[in-house]
């Protein structure tokens, strides 16, 4: 690539795929931002370690030892990868959902809980489900000051006693970064804790927990260029340790007595294990703790300079197409990681991505993106307004609100780019 250095090497980055025109073409992966294409270095670290695994946390044997020590040790580098503080906690799950509805299931009782309309639904939704909490869903800000400044107003208006905050660093849909540091001072200076779902912003930009004085971070590892299985909620231990363990199961306790009636005396760890019933997803850990290495031995900043380099690219190209509008809520020259999403004038979203897909072989992602309040502010659509055409929902006529999103990162060639731009033209 002349003038931008090379990717690093990805999974299925030679995959050819067939044309409808006819012919081959190397597929053309730009859908980064709902799963990125594990790291190949990651690749071979589970697969050297693969052959050797055992149980964890119970069996004796040596390689059920070496398994517990893996395990244990990827939870260090990702305490190391998050700049954790020494009393956090680094706590293993599915995903960056499953990590939310941890948090979500470990509130406070009457916890008032704060977070904007234009968040995925991850981060929007597992609130509402938490018995004996109160969400206040705070509309889309127009500037990063204007979240700021909206969440400050919030905040000093809520009443006393527990409260949280939930963010998204990156936007899963325009790409835009929000003002992280800047909310969890707001957070914290009315007392609110606030979470950080940097499933966008961790594969992107570094994100040390300290430094943006967040309470708590949670992301995935399919995002952040691990398999798919693994995500991680770090942050503050004590809700953790004082909530109801998410599962029940073995692991999680301590002891189980015989109690007396036929009843049981359960007590529950107060460390991590609490939150982590079952045999856990050991090679899930091993890989997300490769990609945060490998990603630190890559360089976060030279590689998140690469993405510039193409995100540049990518909006000169597209500026110059006039049927296309790229989606912003914070203004066409917001900073973004490399995830944009736009509509073509004349063109239903899902036809243009099919098209992409059959006549080019680029794989983008069409649609509301899980963010479905997000997208309909973009759109301008009425509170109300029937979704999009095709949705179970719609009606003949119902105009479409979907959009197309091209996202990339650390495993994209150049020449990804510009065959998309080509095609796109
Ligand atoms: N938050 C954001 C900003 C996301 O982009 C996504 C995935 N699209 C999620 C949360 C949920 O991640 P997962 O599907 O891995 O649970």
């Amino acid at each position: 690539d002349a003038g931008i250095c090379a990717p690093l090497p990805v999974l299925g980055r030679d995959v050819s795929v067939p044309l409808v025109t006819g012919g081959e073409v190397t597929y053309a992966a730009l859908d980064y931002a709902a799963s990125a294409p594990a790291l190949q270095r990651v690749w071979d670290d589970v697969a050297a370690y693969a052959p050797y695994y055992g149980s964890v946390h119970r069996g004796a044997g040596y390689l059920s030892q070496l398994s517990t020590d893996l395990f244990e040790q990827s939870r260090e580098t990702v305490a190391r990868f998050l700049g954790c503080r020494e009393d956090d906690q680094v706590v293993f799950t599915r995903s960056t959902t499953d990590s939310l509805n941890l948090l979500a299931a470990a509130l406070p009782s009457g916890t008032h809980v704060f977070v904007f309309e234009t968040e995925h639904h991850a981060a929007l939704l597992p609130w509402r489900r938490a018995a004996d909490a109160t969400v206040s869903c705070l509309p889309a800000p127009r500037t990063p000051e204007q979240a700021v400044a909206a969440l400050d107003v919030a905040l000093h208006a809520a009443a006393k006693g527990p409260k949280l905050v939930c963010v998204t660093g990156a936007s899963n849909v325009t790409g835009e970064i929000w003002p992280v540091r800047e909310l969890a001072a707001a957070a914290h200076r009315h007392g609110a804790r606030i979470v950080l779902d940097a499933a966008q912003l961790a594969p992107h930009h570094a994100v040390d927990i300290a430094e943006l004085d967040v309470d708590w971070v949670a992301f995935s590892g399919h995002k952040l260029y691990a398999p798919f299985g693994a995500g991680v909620l770090a942050g503050r231990a004590d809700w953790l340790r004082e909530a109801e363990p998410y599962l029940a199961g073995g692991g999680a306790t301590r002891t189980v007595g015989r109690g007396a009636h036929g009843g049981l005396d359960v007590e529950w760890h107060t460390s991590v294990a609490r939150h982590e019933a079952g045999s856990p997803n050991v090679i899930g850990a091993y890989a997300v703790a490769s990609a945060c290495r490998a990603l630190t031995e890559a360089g976060l900043d030279r590689l998140a300079e690469r993405e510039q380099q193409l995100l540049r690219r990518l909006r000169e190209g597209l500026a110059e197409i006039p049927q296309v509008r790229v989606l912003s809520l914070f203004g066409e020259d917001s900073a973004r990681v490399g995830v944009l999403s736009f509509v073509v004038d004349g063109w239903n979203s899902s036809h243009f991505a099919a098209a992409l897909s059959a006549e080019h072989g680029i794989g983008v992602r069409d649609g509301l993106f899980c963010a479905h309040p997000l997208v309909r502010v973009l759109l301008d659509a009425e509170p109300g307004e029937p979704g999009e055409c095709g949705a179970p929902d719609a009606a003949p006529g119902d105009r479409a609100l979907n959009a197309i999103r091209v996202s990339f990162g650390a495993g994209t060639p150049e020449e990804h780019v510009t065959r998309f731009l080509a095609a796109t033209r």
